[in-house]
């Protein structure tokens, strides 16, 4: 969805979108980040717009080095914006908690998005609690309208209080529609300038670093101030309230609408600093209340802190005393379960039969299969050579730790490869590697990681292999893609965020540039190379690298480079199942016995021909 308008156009758009769009509105000079779901579609809905709208948006390696390049252009004046998922605030904690203390010129925004329930993996992290770690204003949307509204004062917080503001969304909200009205776009049009100034762009001393802190909680707390429009209370003459923020508040709304209850509430937006004077006056007027988060009980906290210092008996619903949960996201139904417990009446929906008989009517006809490669993926013909080259070197599948990582290369870790150990954080499979040779395990490692991802954080641990002596195999399965978060480029795509050229950084250069001496660079869907290049990397005494270079498969079917499907054989083919039992390629369809290829899923990658043990496997006629 464009996100281009004038004032007053009214749009569908995505919680990510709407994000997008207050960016445009605000301003922003430059708004990059780190592909993460969920929240992805900023930069990529900006991206698509960019040269339109003369905003710089780009990729960047990883989320810290995207903030730093976000605070570079904030503090030379402009307006700048950096996004990321829950994890990747992780990775660019060091740099969010030392710029905190220096603050901005520009207006400068953090988006990040957490991911209740880890619909997209990792930790169920709240980032609410960073926000408060960090000493940094936090706003929080329940919906796009909303979304938009905040960035665009977001920027304006920043920018009149010099200090980096975050905007936090869950899956829900990043990932929900609703009508959102256009606002004016802001021509800034500024020069910018940077004046050295060591007293507060560096941490040289305690004195500076002490002084920079007090700062720092003198303007969060006038931004939190600033932004208190976004606290919405409404309070009735009913003695129960609730207390809620992001996604539960929609949920909160349709029960009451849904049950017609009268009771006052508060939406909370402004996450850091918490309004403390509206919580009060919420806890003045009522005898309970129930307080909807997902995740931690940070407001509820708050509540029992406040209720102490007024000396006041309220009784509170909440993660404390189990009326939610803090695993998992919020629904309708856990909304009304608290809500029932709150009024002490049953207000939960009854189950709607012809919904429950649809429902049972899905599950009984949908197909339970293990998460596994698309079609013709490069990574299987990786893992297959693996397996060959420990066969061929007389080891078993337990013989030899491969630890995995972040991205779809950790789909190895399922059957029929069954292949990698572990996925801890991005780069992590090199780190945890070196890190089980140097145990003095008797076992060969293999570490399994994808190109995007040993950009992104595995280049150190390589140079650490290097450094410390260590055998490891690294295979950087290079796809030249990030494909599990909606095929974005990389540094070894060629192209910009925007569709520029750009030049290709090569793991392998990188590799060598470490120190590592044995490199090789093979295609996996050559079979026979890449085992042989596994059995080399294996016997080698010393790290070394495998580069696996081969471009994603729904990549190469999108730009039309994909080969013809193959057929088998059915005189030849015995029935033995060794491609359909080694592979799992969903083109390969088991039918009387045999085994068929299905034309409209191959992309004719060959690494089934290649282990068929009878040859069956051979090109056939044309791709449509
Ligand atoms: S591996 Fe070859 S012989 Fe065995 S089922 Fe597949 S196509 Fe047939
Ligand atoms: S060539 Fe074989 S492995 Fe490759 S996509 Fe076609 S059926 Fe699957």
């Amino acid at each position: 969805m464009t996100v281009i308008g004038g004032e007053g156009t009214v749009k569908l758009l995505l919680g990510n979108e709407a994000i997008a769009r207050g960016a445009i509105e605000a301003g922003a000079h430059l708004v990059t980040g780190y592909p993460g779901t969920p929240s992805t579609e900023v930069i990529e809905t900006l991206a698509s717009v960019a040269k339109e709208i003369n905003m710089k948006v780009q990729w960047a390696v990883n989320e810290k080095v995207a903030f730093e390049v976000a605070s570079g252009v904030a503090w030379s004046g402009l307006r700048a914006m950096a996004t990321m998922k829950n994890a990747g605030l992780n990775v660019a904690s060091d740099s969010v908690l030392s710029i905190a203390y220096s603050g901005t010129e520009g207006g400068l925004v953090l988006y990040v998005a957490d991911d209740p329930a880890t619909h997209a993996g990792m930790a169920e992290q709240d980032d609410r609690l960073f926000a408060k770690f960090a000493a940094l204003p936090m706003l929080e949307f329940s919906d796009p309208q909303e979304a938009k509204e905040m960035v665009v004062e977001a920027f304006e917080i920043s920018e009149k209080n010099k200090v980096p503001v975050m905007l936090r969304s869950t899956t829900n909200t990043a990932h929900m529609f609703g009508n959102v009205v256009f606002g004016p776009v802001k021509k800034l049009d500024r020069v910018p300038d940077y004046s050295r100034d060591i007293k507060r762009y560096t941490k040289a001393g305690p004195a500076w670093c002490m002084e920079q802190h007090a700062t720092l909680l003198e303007k969060m707390k006038k931004a939190g101030r600033d932004a208190d429009k976004f606290n919405l209370l409404e309070l009735t003459d009913s003695k129960v309230g609730v207390i809620t923020a992001g996604a539960p508040w929609n949920l909160l709304k349709e029960a009451i609408i849904r049950h017609n209850l009268k009771i006052s509430t508060l939406k909370v937006g402004v996450i850091n600093p918490l309004p403390d004077e509206k919580i009060r006056k919420l806890l003045e007027s009522v005898d309970s209340v129930l307080i909807l988060e997902e995740l931690e009980p940070l407001i509820e906290d708050r509540v029992l802190k406040i209720l102490g210092e007024m000396g006041k008996r309220v009784k509170v619903h909440g993660k404390i005393d189990g009326t939610t949960s803090p695993v998992g996201e919020f629904n309708q139904a856990i909304v009304e379960s608290a809500l029932s417990k709150l009024l002490d009446k049953n207000l939960t929906s009854p189950v709607d039969p012809e919904r429950q008989k649809l429902i049972e009517k899905a599950k009984s006809i949908s197909i339970r299969r293990p998460i596994t490669f698309c079609a013709g993926c490069p990574h299987m013909g990786t893992y297959i050579s693996i397996l060959r080259a420990m066969r061929k070197l007389n080891y078993k599948r337990e013989d030899v730790i491969i630890t995995g990582d972040i991205g779809c290369t950790i789909l190895g870790m399922n059957p029929p490869f069954d292949a990698c150990w572990t996925e801890v954080a991005m780069g992590a499979s090199i780190g945890l590697g070196n890190g089980f040779e140097r145990s003095g395990i008797k076992k060969p490692v293999i570490a399994a990681i994808g190109d995007s991802t040993f950009y992104h954080a595995g280049i150190p641990a390589l140079i650490d292999a290097v450094w410390n002596q260590t055998k490891i195999v690294v295979a950087i399965m290079d796809n030249s893609i990030v494909a599990m978060t909606g095929h974005q480029p990389t540094p070894g795509s060629g192209f910009t965020a925007t569709g520029e050229s750009a030049k290709i950084v090569k793991a392998e250069e990188i590799a060598r540039g470490c120190g590592v001496e044995h490199v090789v660079v093979v295609d996996p869907y050559d079979v026979e190379k890449t085992t042989e290049a596994f059995v080399e990397a294996l016997k080698y005494n010393g790290p070394s690298v495998v580069v696996l270079r081969r471009l994603c498969a729904i990549t190469a079917i999108r730009r039309k480079t994909i080969g013809k499907p193959l057929v088998i054989d059915v005189e030849k083919c015995t029935g033995c199942m060794t491609c359909v039992k080694t592979l799992s390629c969903s083109a390969l369809v088991p039918i009387d016995g045999k085994v068929k290829i299905n034309p409209d899923v191959c992309i004719g990658c060959r690494i089934c021909a290649a282990i068929c043990p009878v040859k069956a496997i051979t090109e056939g006629s044309s791709h449509e």
